[in-house]
């Protein structure tokens, strides 16, 4: 084994006991949680070497940087690519043919060009609705800083449920940079109530997941309830561009 691939393995194995120790300390079962290691901006030779030390769940920002990724990687079937970044609608079929799973479904005018282009690739996509629980104008999602604005939101919702390539399973949200984990925990707590209110709003509906937590506060996010963390610098290094 490397070097590169021995160290990567070792911060992703660590990775995986903090969730654990994390999961613990809530009582949640540490198998509750997925790890998405985020590759983005990180060359081929170090994606590979991320597969190569045994990570599942790989996280891409950009369609076209992931699309030559896939494209060019040697993996098995266990390996799963992850889109977490907003998508450009004209990428959308980018997306669809080459994706496995989506966090950042942002736009019911995203959603229904995915769900075409999912129909005429033979396939049903699992995505997570994102949504805004900080209020910044340069997040992405639907905007939800305002709780008493939650009733709003469900009729776009129940639009997007309703496209039948698109396999709706839960909540993707992104709090505002702060200066410590600590202060990501209320932005966490406002983002699973968000998920508790779809589920109580669409009974038949599978709400299950919550993709939240990166590298600076995915700790905090398991205790929150994180069925998805989305770590990349805490296990790949640093990378060219943010
Ligand atoms: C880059 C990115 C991450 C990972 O951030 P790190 O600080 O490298 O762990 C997670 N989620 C999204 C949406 C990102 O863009």
């Amino acid at each position: 084994m490397s070097e590169l691939i021995k160290s990567i393995r070792e911060r992703y194995l660590r990775a995986l006991d903090r969730i654990a120790s994390s999961a613990k300390k809530a009582g949640r079962t540490p198998e509750a949680v997925k790890l998405v290691v985020v590759t983005k901006a990180q060359p081929v030779e170090v994606v590979q070497a991320v597969i190569d030390a045994g990570a599942v769940l790989l996280g891409e920002n950009y369609a076209e940087e992931g699309v030559t990724k896939i494209q060019s990687l040697q993996y098995g079937s266990a390996v799963e690519w992850h889109m977490i970044g907003h998508v450009q609608s004209r990428k959308a079929a980018l997306v669809a043919a080459n994706f496995n799973f989506m966090h950042s479904l942002d736009s019911l005018k995203l959603a229904k060009r995915l769900d075409r282009f999912c129909a005429e690739a033979g396939n049903v996509l699992p995505v997570l609705l994102e949504f805004n629980v900080g209020g910044e104008e340069s997040k992405g999602g639907w905007e939800a800083s305002d709780e008493t604005s939650w009733q709003s939101l469900p009729e776009e919702v129940a639009q997007i449920l309703a496209l039948p390539n698109l396999q709706v399973r839960g909540v993707m949200s992104m709090p505002p940079l702060g200066e410590s984990a600590e202060s990501s925990r209320p932005y966490f707590q406002k983002a699973y109530r968000l998920q508790q209110f779809l589920k109580g709003q669409f009974p038949q509906a599978d709400f299950s997941e919550l993709s939240m937590g990166t590298s600076s506060d995915y700790q905090v996010a398991v205790e929150e309830g994180a069925t998805f963390v989305r770590v990349g610098t805490e296990i790949v290094g640093s990378r060219s561009y943010q």
